[in-house]
């Protein structure tokens, strides 16, 4: 299928070929027609997807087609990044559309948002919060609203956002288009769902283990005291290029930024007790190429979309298997490929062995490296934990060994026997990615 024969407006079609995109991703494929039915969408599908382009391409059609009193769409989304994002998407793909859009979100002035939406716009890109507030300064009306979108609807759910986004709604025309979408669908979900959709189109493209498929991953077990070393080693010596860095806490993201500044390696931390100007200054400057390494927190790095990112380290283990897909999902995004490597300390493989379990991959690790240690070997203790046969993957896999040492055990990654370390030269001894190898070249197909 191509981009022509969704039947897009010219001036939108123009846009999207400007973009370099030839073929449409599944979600698009699936969701173009129906909101240029003026259908409702249940969508399940994660950033990654094109979902973006999915909702603003129909949406920038018909702002095309039709010239009306706004504001006449609403996009919802968790965090200022995403809404940022969005914009950007919204802009890139209408340049050549006469529309006007205001991004409404706090941790800045309210000033700004409410002379834009006084002169009248037709999309706004909003949180929730924020927008309420705007909303009860009677800053803005949603009586025009045409068009509803939620966009990683699960995330707003569970930032607490639920009371804001039914008092949204409740303020706008019953007779709309609303354009659900979430990467995951818990009960909460669907009752929210049910509630502000009509007759829904049900549209699904990711399971949540997408990402892995597409992202290289591999596994560095470290202890904790040699992990700031492991990863200026990596990054001075193995990669090349822009690498997200991903940890728990803020703390966390502070100091490893701080750490790797003072071995002269250009690096900035994201999260969210920054001010938004500095979070912003900090993602550009990565998007640009000022800086060479992002440390991000999960929240203040979900959604973040930057096209050319060939690395994601995860400092920390993330607590579930759900974060660990949405980190390594920054890179390989739209089919190219990325490499993800974990960082993972004795301590840590007990939670790295669940996430391996959720996401039916067995993550190749990397023997031998620089600052690998006996005690990367799982404890007496952990084995009692985890009785041998209560890990199917392991089983599947053909291993008879809880730890991972190289060798055939550890070959494949779908069941299928095609190894893992067949793909790529420096996994296929489980060594650590070389610089000037194949990990060492940006590796996109875009
Ligand atoms: P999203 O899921 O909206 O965050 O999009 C992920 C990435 O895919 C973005 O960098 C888009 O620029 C890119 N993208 C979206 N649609 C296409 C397409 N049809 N072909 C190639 N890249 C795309």
């Amino acid at each position: 299928m191509t981009f022509a024969q969704l039947h897009l407006h010219e001036r939108v079609l123009a846009a999207v070929q400007a973009e370099g995109y030839d073929t449409p991703t599944p979600i698009q494929q699936q969701a173009i027609p129906v909101v240029l039915d003026g259908k409702d969408i249940f969508g399940c599908a994660q950033t990654g997807t094109g979902k973006t382009a999915a909702f603003a391409l129909p949406i920038l059609h018909r702002l095309a087609e039709t010239i009306e009193k706004g504001p006449r769409v609403l996009v919802l989304a968790p965090t200022r990044e995403l809404a940022v994002q969005i914009g950007d998407s919204f802009r890139t793909y209408g340049r050549n559309v006469r529309f006007r859009q205001v991004l409404v979100y706090g941790g800045v002035s309210m000033r700004p948002q409410i002379d834009a939406l006084r002169r009248g716009v037709d999309v706004i890109i909003a949180t929730p919060g924020r927008l309420l507030d705007l909303m009860e300064q009677r800053a803005v009306r949603l009586d025009r609203i045409e068009t509803l979108v939620l966009d990683e609807a699960d995330r707003m759910l569970d930032m607490g956002f639920i009371q804001p986004i039914r008092q949204i709604i409740a303020e706008m025309p019953e007779k709309r288009q609303t354009l659900f979408f979430s990467a995951t669908i818990p009960d909460e979900i669907k009752k929210l769902a049910s509630g502000i959709l009509t007759n829904p189109v049900n549209v699904s493209v990711t399971p949540v283990s997408s990402a892995t498929e597409t992202v290289e991953q591999m596994l560095y077990v470290v202890r904790k005291d040699n992990k700031r070393a492991l990863l200026t080693h990596l990054l001075n010596e193995d990669l090349e290029g822009s690498v997200l860095i991903f940890t728990r806490t803020k703390r966390n993201a502070d100091r490893v930024a701080k750490d790797l500044a003072a071995e002269g390696i250009r690096a900035e931390s994201l999260h969210g007790d920054k001010s938004q100007m500095a979070r912003q200054r900090a993602l550009d400057n990565f998007k640009n190429r000022k800086t060479r390494v992002l440390v991000a927190t999960d929240i203040a790095a979900r959604g973040i979309d930057i096209d050319t990112l060939p690395y994601v380290i995860n400092y920390d283990v993330p607590d579930t298997a759900e974060t660990y897909v949405h980190r390594i999902g920054r890179t390989g995004r739209a089919g190219s490929t990325g490499i993800a490597l974990t960082l993972c300390t004795p301590d840590e493989q007990h939670e790295m062995r669940s996430i391996e379990r959720h996401i039916r991959r067995q993550i190749t690790r990397v023997q031998h490296h620089e600052f690998s240690s006996s005690e990367s070997r799982p404890t007496a203790h952990q084995e009692r934990r985890e009785p041998r046969n209560s890990d199917p993957v392991y089983l599947q896999h053909g291993s008879r060994e809880r730890t991972p040492r190289g060798g055939d055990g550890y070959g494949s990654r779908d069941g299928s026997g095609r190894g893992y370390r067949q793909e790529t030269s420096s996994s296929s001894s489980g060594q650590a990615p070389r610089r000037g190898s194949s990990y060492g070249r940006n590796r996109r197909s875009r």
